[in-house]
């Protein structure tokens, strides 16, 4: 349940309701808005709700108690109504300005890199992405440059400023990759995995949480949870598209989950047309898309010779026709009020 404290409410007043709910075993989870506190009670149980709930509002600086009825708490916007700003490295996310982050689909070597973080910086991506360890369907396939990648990307962003995203996939490599990374990205095939997830919710790195192949919209905001029930609020949800019975796309960017989880949640939306679409021809008109239905950020496979990459070519951008994809991008944000 969450208890809404009175715009009058002091800090002793907001400590007296953290402290009650304490007393009684409760967790706490506060929030301070502009306008008002809310006060998150964790572990409350049902049949003890309504008495809880009458004590409360009888504390003067209380404004009214509600029940949370989404299964989602703290990622919910009856938590918190205002939207959750994220700072990586100095890029603000899920304010005004759309950011968009691109590079490789994998980091391949340092030339290949910092050539493609210096294009994508030069019109307008803001953080850089790459992964190092790939999470790949076919155990045969390139893996990823591991600790070397990770390097390769912490020189990319000496070189140019642009911060960095990689994908962690084990809890074990925690440690490794928050070392060298500024935002830790759980990919679509880890995002219910329950360790790795509470790992990343100890830490105080932001996270990039995608959609799994089959995830429902509910099963996105409850892997959220489990971050931010570790402590982590700076959390990023990533629409990447789900399998459906459509053959001619790899996936099905559903588009419609960028405004449902806007309404649902406070924390920033993503969209991946790459990993949505699988084909380069389609990642422009569907990253025109994102933005045109709210997205506060894209995500974008930029490769400087798509034909030869090792992983995912077939729907990495050349340098131009990202160039391309930034400049459609920019009226679709003005007109909503945003900027790129
Ligand atoms: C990626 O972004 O590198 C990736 C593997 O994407 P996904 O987890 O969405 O498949
Ligand atoms: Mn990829």
């Amino acid at each position: 349940m969450i208890i809404i404290m009175k715009r009058e409410a002091t800090e002793a007043d907001i400590r007296q309701v953290v402290s009650r709910l304490g007393d009684k075993g409760y967790g706490t989870h506060v929030s301070e808005g502009v306008e008002k506190t809310i006060i998150g009670a964790i572990g409350v149980h049902n049949d003890e709700k309504a008495l809880l709930a009458e004590q409360l509002e009888a504390i003067t600086a209380v404004e009214k108690v509600v029940p949370i009825l989404k299964p989602f708490r703290l990622v919910g916007r009856e938590f918190q109504p205002e939207n959750t700003i994220i700072k990586v490295g100095g890029v603000t996310i899920g304010g005004n300005a759309v950011v968009i982050s691109a590079g490789p689909c994998a980091v391949e070597d340092q030339e290949q890199l910092l050539e493609t973080a210096q294009a994508i910086k030069a019109v307008g991506a803001s953080i850089l992405r790459g992964g190092a360890f790939k999470p790949r369907t076919s155990p045969y396939a390139f893996q990823g440059l591991e600790e070397e990648g990770l390097k390769i990307l912490a020189a990319a962003r000496q070189e140019t400023g642009l911060p960095i995203v990689t994908e962690i996939m084990d809890p074990r490599s925690v440690d490794l990759v928050m070392e060298y990374s500024d935002m830790l990205q759980i990919g679509a095939r880890n995002m219910q995995n329950f360790f790795l997830l509470r790992e990343v919710g100890k830490s105080k790195k932001p996270v990039l949480l995608k959609r799994g192949l089959s995830a429902t919209i509910e099963e996105l905001l409850m892997a959220a949870e489990y971050i931010m029930s570790e402590g982590n609020t700076s959390v990023i949800l990533c629409e990447r598209g789900i399998r459906t019975f459509e053959p001619y796309t790899r996936n099905t960017l559903d588009l419609s989950a960028v405004p449902l989880i806007r309404e649902l949640s406070h924390l920033p939306v993503w969209v991946d047309p790459s990993h949505g679409t699988g084909h380069w021809r389609l990642v422009a008109p569907m990253a025109r898309a994102a933005i045109a239905a709210g997205a506060d950020g894209l995500m974008i496979e930029v490769h400087p010779r798509p034909g030869e990459a090792l992983s995912d070519g077939s729907q990495s951008l050349t340098y131009a026709n990202f160039a391309r994809l930034m400049a459609e991008i920019k009226p679709i944000a003005e007109i909503l009020g945003r900027t790129v």
